[in-house]
Formats: structure tokens, sequence, C-alpha cells
């Protein structure tokens, strides 16, 4: 089984061209995460943060460590000292948290705004409206330790093609009204069911577990 791993990830590199692929690692073994780091991959993203820090401080230091789970404001300062990307703020109370604990360990953390673009209530995110208004926030402009690199979303969790799609449609024309005036170079969307839809509708980072783990 092991042995499929690095294949399954050589398959879908060569599938998505430049867009960066980050390896969801949620749930697997340390043997697992240790295949993939041996495959030469060093992005992985996780959902709970005890487990973060578990494979953390057991794995090389020298992995990039992804945030794409809802994040409570305090288990925040567990990540802070390490963490490469927070996938998933979801409001200003959490990112002035995350501010705060940046500049305890003297960083610039790096995050998305996570975007609610599936019809499903259960999935977090932000509207267009939210997203305008900490953005707009002057609260928002005065936190010097972290940095918006751009924005991620989830799609319906459908077999309707025409419904994801627009669902992508959306979130990379609201990317594309903020780009340039905040400096976004991330666009975060696509999973294991979804990444060739994410990509062709502007995607430059996609999030795969099941596919590669299966
Ligand atoms: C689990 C998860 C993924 C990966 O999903 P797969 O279907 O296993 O590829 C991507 N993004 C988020 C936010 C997740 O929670």
């Amino acid at each position: 089984m092991n042995h499929s791993i690095c294949k399954n990830i050589q398959e879908i590199e060569e599938e998505i061209g430049n867009t960066q692929l980050v390896v969801v690692s949620k749930y697997r073994s340390l043997e697992e995460l240790e295949k993939v780091y041996s495959c030469g991959h060093r992005h992985f993203g996780e959902n709970r943060v005890q487990e973060l820090v578990d494979k953390y401080e057991t794995l090389p230091k020298d992995i990039n460590w992804h945030v794409i789970g809802h994040l409570q404001t305090n288990k925040v300062r567990y990540i802070a000292p390490f963490v490469h990307l927070i996938h998933s703020v979801d409001s200003l109370k959490l990112l002035k948290t995350i501010d705060k604990e940046a500049e305890k360990s003297d960083r610039v953390i790096d995050f998305l705004f996570q975007m609610h673009i599936a019809q499903e209530d259960t999935k977090f995110g932000l509207s267009e409206y939210e997203l305008k208004g900490i953005l707009e926030n002057e609260e928002y402009s005065s936190l010097n330790n972290v940095r918006c690199k751009g924005l991620m979303g989830m799609s319906t969790n459908t077999q309707d093609n025409n419904q994801v799609t627009s669902e992508f449609t959306a979130l990379k024309a609201t990317y594309d009204m903020y780009a340039t005036e905040y400096n976004f170079d991330i666009l975060s969307m696509g999973m294991s069911c979804d990444y060739l839809v994410a990509i062709v509708n502007g995607s430059t980072m996609i999030r795969v577990g099941s596919k590669i783990f299966q």
C-alpha cells in the first residue's frame, strides 16, 4: 500500500502542473506521513491542532504545515510558532488572536480567508459581504503580524459538475476583485473529487487526501 503513495502523488503532480499540492494527512499515521516525506513532498495539511502539533514534533522540521480545518482561538498559540499557512480564517476575532500569537513568536503568519461557497450549511466560511467588512475594517489594517495571501473555499459535496463549477467560478471572481489591491497570490480550492475542475477555474493550490492514501 505504501508503495503506491509516491506513485499517486507523482500522478497528481503531472496532472496539475504549477498548481501547489498540499497533501492532506489528517487521520493518517506517522508511517504514512514519513512515506510522503520520503517521496520528497513537503506540504502537509491537517485539520486538528492537537494532531498537527504531535506530528510536527515527531517529523522533520522542513515540512510546511497547513491548517485547513476550523480553528478555535484558544488553540492558535500551539501552532503559531511554526505554522506555514492557515487556510481557514473566518473572523476578525480569530485573526486578531493569530496576530497576537504571531507577535509573541516574532513571526508574520500567512493566512487565507475561508469563503462559504457551498450550498451546505455545515461548511464554515465568510460571505462576500463579511469579507468586504473585514478587509475594510481599520482594526484589520492595523495587524502587523499576519499577512493575507488569498482565499480558500470548499465546494458542495455533489456529483453535479455544473454546481461545483459555478461555486468555483464565484470564488475566483471574488478573488479577482481583491487580488491586486491586497496582493493575493493563493487561491486554495479543489480536493480529491474536484481538483481538476478547480484548476480549470483558476485554483493555485489544491488540498488532496483520500486520492493519495486510497
Ligand atoms: C479533508 C479535507 C480535504 C481533503 O479531502 P479529500 O477528499 O480527502 O481529498 C481538503 N480540504 C479540507 C478543508 C479538508 O477538511
